[in-house]
């Protein structure tokens, strides 16, 4: 489509860049191409396409519907390119691969979500590889982090669980000095709220699991930038075989077309909890970005869906509100219609030593909510009877 580039974000992400896929049929959706292989009509043709002239030949190489996929998170990030994944973390595990050599380095925000830090812990000792920690209060120490041998400089915007929000425009500055890439995981954000390939950053990671699927029901991993960093990704990527089957790409598709639909009233919903959590005397703190000086330079139209906060009582408090909820369920991942809490340091954090757990904000009572689709109204009251709930030790916990 003719200057398809100049069209609004909303336009993008229900049309993408209007290329038809189906040329034969003309589907108007694109079509689940369900296939392994496709089928040369001939061997000049067969050799054309091994030549990347035309075509696809083998769904682990390329997929029309993945393909999709792959050009609407480029669209929607603003990138020359994206690469479309079985998961967010096998998204992660490529791009570290595709810049890591033996004695490299890598310099990585903390804390960031629970399964990347895991994935990095694991590759290390295999790659030879050093893992350098910095807090995003703490972007005065990078300068010293990074050196000849850092292979990527990642960053989580806003970070999981405590939601901070790393200076990136300061981080580029010292990363691209030394000419070191900088990769930011935004799944929190999405592309509606915060772009950080047009504040510098290099690469975006999407786990599309969460709100650019949207409905809680795929495992997808998205990765947007250059050519010349994506290209040697993809070049791994197709060898080592994690890639997102065409169903998943369809129905992330489908979830992305409403991106811009969904997230305002994610967005309004948590300000809606957040507002009630600020001022109810058994909630101890708050965690959303929308008052802080950096969220609201680099976010557009709100601040996301995800809430965090600490309960009076610690963690039998927490617990005592987790039985007590009767709409919003107890579940991991984030970024579906359903709203959803969970308790880090007894779950995806658990793993975590308890001090540094306290250091990055993690105390006793720590909660994190993904606010849903659901009524503002009727979130705010099922968290209301569950906080009044959290405070009293000699509740049965049953809906008295
Ligand atoms: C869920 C998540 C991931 C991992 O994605 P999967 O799709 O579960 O592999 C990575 N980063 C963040 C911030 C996440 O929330």
């Amino acid at each position: 489509m003719e200057g398809s580039s100049k069209r609004r974000f909303n336009t993008l992400a229900v049309r993408g860049s209007g290329r038809a896929v189906d040329t034969t049929f003309h589907a108007h959706r694109t079509p689940v191409y369900q296939t392994s292989t496709f089928v040369f009509s001939s061997p000049e043709e067969a050799a054309r396409r091994f030549a990347g002239e035309e075509g696809p030949i083998y769904s682990r190489l390329s997929n029309p519907t993945v393909d999709a996929v792959e050009e609407r998170i480029a669209l929607l990030e603003g990138a020359e390119t994206g690469i479309a994944f079985a998961s967010g973390l096998a998204a992660v595990h490529a791009l570290v691969m595709s810049r890591t050599f033996p004695g490299a380095n890598l310099v990585v925000q903390s804390p960031v979500y629970g399964g990347t830090w895991a994935l990095l812990e694991k590759i290390t000792p295999h790659l030879g590889l050093e893992l350098r920690t910095f807090r995003a209060s703490e972007v005065d120490r990078l300068s010293d982090l990074v050196d000849g041998r850092t292979a990527w400089v990642l960053l989580e915007i806003p970070a999981n669980p405590t939601l901070d929000v790393v200076d990136l425009e300061r981080v580029v500055e010292v990363a691209h000095k030394r000419g070191i890439p900088v990769a930011v995981d935004s799944t929190f954000a999405t592309p509606y709220h915060f772009r950080p390939l047009s504040w510098g950053a290099d690469v975006v990671i999407h786990s599309a699991t969460k709100y650019l699927g949207g409905h809680g029901d795929l495992i997808g991993g998205l990765l947007a930038g250059s050519h010349e960093l994506l290209d040697p990704v993809r070049d791994l990527h197709v060898s080592t075989g994690g890639t997102m089957s065409p169903w998943n790409a369809y129905l992330l598709l489908r979830g992305m077309r409403t991106l811009h639909v969904r997230m305002p009233r994610h967005s309004e919903n948590a300000w809606r909890v957040t507002d009630v959590l600020r001022r109810h005397p058994a909630v101890k703190r708050v965690y959303y970005p929308d008052q802080d000086p950096l969220a609201q330079k680099y976010f557009e139209n709100g601040f996301s869906g995800m809430v965090s906060f600490v309960v009076q009582g610690g963690d039998e408090a927490a617990f005592r509100l987790m039985r007590a909820l009767r709409l919003i369920l107890l579940s991991v991942s984030l970024g579906d219609g359903d709203s959803l809490i969970t308790h880090p340091a007894s779950t995806t954090h658990a793993k975590v030593p308890e001090e540094i757990r306290i250091r990055s904000g993690i105390l006793p009572g720590f909660l994190r909510l993904s606010v849903g689709l659901e009524d503002a109204a009727d979130i705010v009251e099922d968290l209301l009877q569950a906080l009044a709930a959290s405070q009293e030790p000699h509740a049965t916990g049953l809906n008295a």
